[in-house]
């Protein structure tokens, strides 16, 4: 995006810690003085539930389909646990990545290098580790219909989901991969099981397709999602941006992201298609939860939520420099042995949400 009007961002901090984290975002988006963001801020989950009786309501929907990026926290408590699941904090979130068409989920795996002793793999294995994964968010088999626990005779049942994907939905989340491939080092690898699944192999020949049709300079790969499972455990720096589907993606992603450190680490975005305006719909969230275990006491660590921004900074804004400046200060302040409670060694000295924050602004000025 690229206007002289300042950026339109909606901000929804949610429950738990995500107001905490938040805080710390505000932060370091005030550090930037040279960008004009528009911040605006409301409710989602169990304080909208609070609030309003419901979720997300539709005034907060109407304002995330009208920002340029929204920024979210987190949501969820054990006092909603009893709620029906239509009307439970997570509701909030999976309306708006409905309403929004958010079709593609971005997460990167990143190893920061002061971090890289303290994955569960050897640090020759981790270290420079720099994967994407783009997964589709909204088809497959979470969504294929018929769906549903059919009974059988003699009080026997049988359970029913149905993995679909058609050439449009395997298209226009390849075609994320691929454009960002050529912002990075180039490559994709598409995982999919077409050896034993009809859909996977259309997954495989329509991403073929596109390849050949649209991205021919880019590097295109194809893997068993299984070997990638191992692959990804083996040698993960052999990948640049994987491309897959719903449900591989659900697992692959969340193995890729534990190689490189805490939830607390961890950012994601998540992006639909271009709207005739130029914007294209985008929310951003650390992956973590509203870890009700530790929100009010300032112990969560903000870097998740940070690196969700720098995320918008690059997808959303196009402003790869300042993206790049956020990610090295996070890695600035982790070099000096900062450590909130989830990233420290057994026994080390951590540090608060609000002195992690204050390191990251510090080491952006
Ligand atoms: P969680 O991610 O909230 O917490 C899991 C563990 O990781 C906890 O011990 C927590 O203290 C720790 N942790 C998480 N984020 C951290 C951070 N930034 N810094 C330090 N430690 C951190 O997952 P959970 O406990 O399974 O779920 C708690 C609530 O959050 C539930 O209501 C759940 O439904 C909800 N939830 C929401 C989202 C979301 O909003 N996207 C995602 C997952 C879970």
């Amino acid at each position: 995006m690229t206007t002289n009007r300042p950026f339109q961002i909606l901000m929804l901090p949610g429950d738990g810690i995500g107001p905490e984290v938040m805080a710390q975002v505000r932060r370091v988006m005030a550090a930037l003085s040279h960008l004009r963001f528009e911040i605006t801020e409301d409710l989602v989950g169990g304080a909208a539930i609070e609030a309003h009786g419901i979720p997300l309501s539709q005034e907060t929907l109407a304002q995330a389909m009208a920002a340029d990026a929204v920024l979210f926290g987190a949501v969820g408590g054990p006092q909603f646990d009893t709620l029906p699941f239509e009307s439970k904090p997570e509701r909030g979130l999976l309306s708006l990545r409905k309403n929004m068409e958010l079709f593609a989920n971005l997460r990167p795996a990143l190893c920061f290098a002061p971090l890289a002793g303290a994955s569960t793999l050897k640090r020759e294995v981790i270290e420079g580790l720099d994967i994407l994964i783009v997964r589709e968010l909204t088809g497959g088999v979470y969504f294929g219909e018929p769906r549903g626990i059919i009974p059988l005779p003699g009080g026997k049942r049988r359970g029913v989901n149905t993995h679909s994907y058609t050439t449009d939905e395997i298209h226009r989340v390849a075609r994320v991969a691929f454009e960002l491939a050529g912002k990075r080092q180039g490559r994709v690898c598409s995982a999919e099981k077409s050896n034993v699944m009809e859909a996977g192999l259309l997954w495989r020949e329509e991403v073929r397709a596109l390849h050949a049709a649209e991205f021919p300079d880019i590097e295109l790969t194809h893997m068993l999602a299984d070997n990638m499972a191992m692959q990804l455990v083996r040698r993960p720096k052999q990948f640049d941006v994987i491309l897959t589907d719903n449900l591989f993606g659900d697992i692959l992603s969340d193995e890729a992201a534990m190689l490189t450190g805490s939830l607390g680490m961890l950012p994601s975005a998540s992006l639909g298609a271009r709207l005739p305006d130029g914007r294209i719909p985008a929310l951003y969230e650390p992956i973590h939860g509203s870890a009700p275990d530790i929100a009010g006491q300032n112990k969560a660590n903000p870097i998740a939520a940070i690196l969700s921004f720098a995320m918008c900074l690059r997808y959303s804004f196009s402003l790869e420099a300042d993206a790049a400046r956020v990610e090295r200060a996070v890695e600035r302040a982790l070099a000096q042995g900062l450590r909130t409670g989830d990233i420290a060694e057994p026994g080390a000295a951590v540090v608060s949400t609000t002195q992690m924050g204050d390191a990251i602004v510090a080491a952006l000025s």
